[in-house]
């Protein structure tokens, strides 16, 4: 995405701008009027059935343009915006987004593809993000179950009780639960038997390099593994090469992502991105 930044730019903001106070308060003041004006937009990056070979749906990755600074990438924004609290405004507006974007697909023909979200923990733990998803499902039309929320480990090892209650109604709705960057995070696996989760998204930190080194290799295995005990599903994330994606497959990953296929692309280019398969499948 940079290619297309104006030139320059990205490479001023990483370079001379990285981590200091002066980039952190002028992404925080340029993001509240971001959505207004424009400036953010969802990205989709396509996942696959390894069994199948087929798009099952993609992730919605945000992106923000910003009009000095260039492309910031989402580990730079998305912290800011959850500090300043500005990441329940981004956060619904990413979920109504992701929704209407999916639901169009699905009438344009391309299958019954379902969208992944990712929700920041401080989002989710409102009180009302059951009527948020609700909302953006009924406004968009889009069946519950073409939905998935990305939530992550810390998540769900704060504040346990309440979550659950609220996870076992979306899930009750439909509404499926991955957990992201799995591995990374808290090692206490216990919430895995407690709460209605789907899915388990394996990080790309241990994906990219299975193929490299041993042991990630059998963490690999090991977490998919350990998902089927408790029924659980797997998507790697992070898939760069058609080695990597036989050993998954192999070890009985059911789906992934990753720049082996493609990057996350504009909402345009991703419809494009499936009909051309479509077209040589077909
Ligand atoms: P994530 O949800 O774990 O997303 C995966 C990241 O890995 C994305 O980076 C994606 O572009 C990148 N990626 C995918 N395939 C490959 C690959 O094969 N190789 C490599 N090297 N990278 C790959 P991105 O888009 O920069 O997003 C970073 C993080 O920002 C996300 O991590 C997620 O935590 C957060 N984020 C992005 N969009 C949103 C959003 O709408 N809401 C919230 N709350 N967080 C978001
Ligand atoms: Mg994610
Ligand atoms: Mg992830
Ligand atoms: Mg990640």
């Amino acid at each position: 995405q940079s290619k297309d930044a104006g030139r320059n730019t990205f490479c001023f903001f990483d370079a001379s701008m990285n981590e200091s106070v002066t980039e952190h308060l002028h992404i925080a003041s340029g993001l509240r009027s971001a959505l207004a004006a424009g400036e953010l937009q969802l990205h989709y990056q396509p996942q696959f059935d390894l069994h199948s070979g087929r798009i099952l749906g993609a992730e919605a990755l945000l992106r923000w343009h910003h009009p000095e600074l260039g492309w910031i990438p989402p580990g730079k924004f998305i912290p800011i915006a959850e500090r300043s609290g500005l990441i329940n405004e981004l956060g619904s507006w990413v979920l109504r987004q992701a929704c209407r974007d999916a639901q169009a697909w699905r009438s344009d023909g391309l299958g019954e593809l379902r969208v992944a979200v990712n929700v920041s923990p401080l989002q989710f733990r409102r009180d009302d993000i059951e009527r948020e998803v609700a909302q953006a499902l009924l406004a968009s039309g889009l069946p519950a179950t073409a939905l998935e929320l990305e939530l992550t480990e810390s998540l769900l090892v704060a504040d346990a009780r309440n979550i659950g209650e609220v996870l076992q109604r979306l899930g009750a709705q439909g509404v499926q639960i991955a957990i992201d960057d799995f591995g990374t995070g808290y090692s206490n696996l216990g919430y895995l038997r407690r709460f209605s989760v789907h899915r388990l998204k394996i990080d790309q930190s241990f994906v990219r390099r299975m193929c490299a080194n041993a042991h990630d290799e059998g963490l690999v295995r090991a977490i998919i593994e350990m998902a089927h005990c408790l029924d659980l599903q797997t998507v790697a994330e992070g898939v760069e090469d058609s080695q990597t994606l036989e050993r998954l497959h192999a070890f009985g990953c059911e789906s992934a992502q990753g720049y082996h296929w493609s990057p996350a692309l504009p909402a345009d280019a991703f419809v494009e991105f499936v009909r051309d398969r479509q077209a040589v499948a077909g």
